[in-house]
This record gives C-alpha cells, sequence and structure tokens, in this order.
C-alpha cells in the first residue's frame, strides 16, 4: 500500500531548517556525518515487530535503509489530517479538532506512528499526538508561558533562572509535536525560536560574559533535529567558554525517531564531554527495539542518560505504568530522572492530574523497586519559581527525641538524633 507522502511531500523537519541561514562548517574540521550511510551490518538499526507490521502495511516499497533513514522518516512524517485519516480511524472529538485553530501544530513520524493503535482513541499514545477537541477547554489557571520563561530571558532563547545554569533554546523545530508541551507558545513558530547565528551569537555572548553559569542545557524544540554539523557548531562553541563545564541536552528525539541517532551524530557528541542528555519518555510502550538501540549507542559513546516524564492522566498516571517504565528505561541505561507535574498550559485540563497522584506513584516505588528506578517528582513553580520537589509525607512526627519515621510498609520508626558532645 503506498502512502500519501509518496504522493506528495508537503513538509519535513529539513523544509522547516532551509528557511535558517547557511549551516556553518564545524569548528574542528570534522564534516558532517549526517548523509552518511548507516553503519555495517552488525551496527544497523534493529526494525521491531511492530513497526515492520506497519511499514508492510504502508511503505512496502521503502527499503529497510530508508526506513532507518531519520531524513526519509522526518520527510514522511504525518503532519495533515488527510494523511492522519489515512492511518488512523478518527474518533468524533478527533475530527472536531482538525477544524480548530491549533495551538500547536501536528507532526508525527512513521516509525512513532506505528506504535499508535489505529482505532483505540483511549491507547496512552495516541493520545499524546492526535489533537482532540478538549484543546479548545481553558482554565483560569493555564497560561500560554506558564513558567515564565520569557521574563527570565536577558536574551532572547536564553533562559537564566538558577544561578549556575542557563536555558538554551536552540530551534523551535521538534520531530514529533506533543499535545501538552510546555513550550507550546513557542515551538514551531518561527517568530518566536529559530536557529539564526545571530541569536545564537547573543546567547552564546552572554553565557561568555556570565562567569556563575556553568551548566548550559540545550533544548528547544529539540536540538537533535538540527544536523550534526550545526550542532558541532554550537557544541563547539559552548565548548570554547572556559567555565561551561557541563553541556547538558534536553530531547525526544531517541523516542519519536531513534534513527537519528547515528554513529555520525554520536561520533559528534561525544567530542564534547562531559554532555549528558536528558531524554522525553512517556509510557513503556515506547521502549521498542529501536530505542533500545539508539540509548545504546548513547551510552556506549559515555553520555550519562537521564528520562524525564510528564504525568498525564489516562496516560501514565498508574502506579504499575509508571514502574513499568522506570524499569524498562534502567534496563536500557537511562535513569528515570524528573516526574513532571504537568504545566498549566492553555487547553490541557484533560492531561492534567491532581498533585496527590504524583505523591502516590512515588510512594508505589520507593521500597518496592530498585531507588534507581525512583525518578524526582516536581512540580515546576508556576511563574517561574522554579522546579520544587515533592515526597510523600514520611516524617510523622519530629520531637526532642529525633524523627519518628513511617516506612514504604507504613511501620514507623524513631531515628534519635545523634547527642552533640562537642
Ligand atoms: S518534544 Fe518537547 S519541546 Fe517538542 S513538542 Fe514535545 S514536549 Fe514540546
Amino acid at each position: 500500500m503506498r502512502s500519501p507522502r509518496s504522493l506528495s511531500l508537503t513538509s519535513s523537519v529539513h523544509e522547516e531548517n532551509e528557511t535558517e541561514p547557511p549551516v556553518v562548517v564545524s569548528t574542528s574540521g570534522t564534516e558532517s556525518q549526517e548523509n552518511s550511510p548507516e553503519p555495517g551490518p552488525n551496527l544497523s538499526p534493529p526494525i521491531g515487530e511492530v513497526s515492520k507490521r506497519f511499514k508492510e502495511r504502508y511503505f512496502s516499497d521503502t527499503s529497510n535503509d530508508q526506513w532507518n533513514n531519520w531524513q526519509w522518516q522526518s520527510a514522511h512524517s504525518i503532519t495533515t489530517w488527510q494523511e492522519l485519516g489515512y492511518y488512523f480511524t478518527l474518533s468524533e472529538q478527533e475530527m472536531m479538532s482538525a477544524h480548530m485553530e491549533k495551538r500547536l501544530p501536528m507532526r508525527i513520524t512513521p516509525y512513532y506512528a506505528s506504535l499508535i493503535d489505529p482505532v483505540n482513541t483511549l491507547q496512552p499514545i495516541r493520545r499524546t499526538m492526535i489533537p482532540v477537541q478538549d484543546e479548545l477547554l481553558l482554565s483560569p489557571e493555564e497560561k500560554a508561558d506558564p513558567l515564565g520563561e520569557e521574563n527570565q530571558s536577558p536574551v532572547p532563547q536564553l533562559v537564566h533562572r538558577y544561578p549556575d545554569r542557563a536555558l538554551f533554546l536552540t530551534t523551535g523545530v521538534c520531530a514529533a509535536y506533543c499535545r501538552y508541551c510546555t513550550r507550546s507558545h513557542m515551538v514551531s513558530k518561527k517568530d518566536k525560536v529559530h536557529s539564526s547565528l545571530v541569536v545564537w551569537d547573543a546567547a552564546l555572548k552572554y553565557i561568555s560574559e556570565h562567569p556563575e553559569i556553568r551548566d548550559v542545557l540545550l533544548s528547544g524544540g529539540d536540538p537533535l533535529t538540527m544536523s550534526d554539523s550545526r550542532l558541532e557548531y554550537l557544541l563547539s562553541r559552548l565548548r570554547q567558554i572556559p567555565h561551561v563545564e557541563i553541556i547538558r541536552i534536553g530531547t525526544k528525539v531517541p523516542v519519536v525517531l531513534p534513527q537519528r541517532i547515528t554513529e555520525g551524530l554520536v561520533g559528534v557528541l561525544k567530542k564534547y564531554h562531559p554532555l549528558l542528555m536528558s531524554i522525553h519518555f512517556t509510557h513503556p510502550d515506547e521502549i521498542t527495539p529501536e530505542v533500545a538501540f539508539a540509548c545504546t549507542r548513547l551510552a556506549d559513546a559515555g553520555i550519562p542518560l537521564g528520562s524525564q516524564t510528564v504525568l498525564l492522566k489516562g496516560v501514565n498516571d498508574e502506579v504499575e505504568v509508571y514502574r513499568k517504565l522506570a524499569q524498562q528505561l534502567l534496563k536500557i541505561r537511562v535513569k528515570p530522572y524528573y516526574l513532571y507535574q504537568c504545566d498549566p498550559i492553555p487547553g490541557s485540563a484533560h492531561f492534567r492530574t491532581p498533585v496527590s497522584k504524583g505523591l502516590e506513584i512515588i510512594q508505589g516505588l520507593r521500597g518496592f523497586t530498585s531507588g534507581y528506578a525512583i525518578p524526582h517528582f516536581v512540580i515546576d513553580a508556576p511563574g517561574g519559581g522554579g522546579k520544587i520537589p515533592l515526597l510523600p509525607d514520611y516524617v510523622a512526627e519530629r520531637n526532642s527525641e529525633g524523627y519518628l519515621l513511617r516506612n514504604y510498609e507504613g511501620k514507623y520508626f524513631l531515628y534519635r538524633e545523634p547527642i552533640d558532645q562537642f
């Protein structure tokens, strides 16, 4: 069967990037390897059973090499309702949203689309990708920029909220657009975030003039949608700033476009250690052979991997679901790092859970599985207060003797404070 994309390509990650300034040659002299073929037979990324079935049904004349090519995946992403209706049986709720003014665009890679149930509208991954009419319902607490990032931005696309670190919004492009995105007011909007070198230079200048910044988080949008050479330009410029000790990349690409994690990309990244990566995972169904391969490749390059997960109603708000995700993440060498309360962006009420849900999940993990599998549950304080951690109440009482503590089984233990004899 031929997909509508094989007849007409209307947009792609590349087309969006074409409006940006020309790619700058790497300062290290290394040629971009983004167009290189995938590594030899033993290192070819796998195609899992689920995506294989999807590929055979909709892209039977596409070779495995094409399917495993991230540019091919980007060029064949679903971006229109016509395409969406071709792959999935759409509900009335979903169809109704086709006519609404979108706050967020739609984009789903063929690989990630293969993980979506074609009929069941309640399937978790489907809910995070396919727009529904509920996105039109606004609540008073919702804000376009819920974290107040624009007020903490000394130069465009740089947020300096915490004392020793800065957030660098490198691009507005994502490989797939999540329906609950905190930065829905800026992703994909060229007047808000773009990869212009003029903007980047101003951000780099600010970082270089602020020696207190020792940690820079590259985010967006998704930095890994950019070419290897463009990324390398940015990484090498950051590494030229002596006080930048740590570079972090926040990305969902290894989950929605694992084909992007090529040997060429990893070869670039590992030149700029210490470099850490926070990967946006949502549900255990995302842990496929393709994703395991991509994460292994990153971990083998010495990149510490952590996960960031947004707590979402009907998607991952059950203890069993999150526990399974956390345990599977550890198996592919990703440390569950943050579990976020969903930010109140416009039209997000259908995704947001009570805060007690997050506490219930942490309580259902602590003591019941390895400590490494337990993330920090945080609320990013509305208006720009930063991440505030929340814990179930394990301190039953504090008195002159010490702390009366409650363990994971609900049993109580007294911990006596040391007597100060000195
Ligand atoms: S990948 Fe991140 S920045 Fe992009 S739409 Fe999803 S949450 Fe937003």
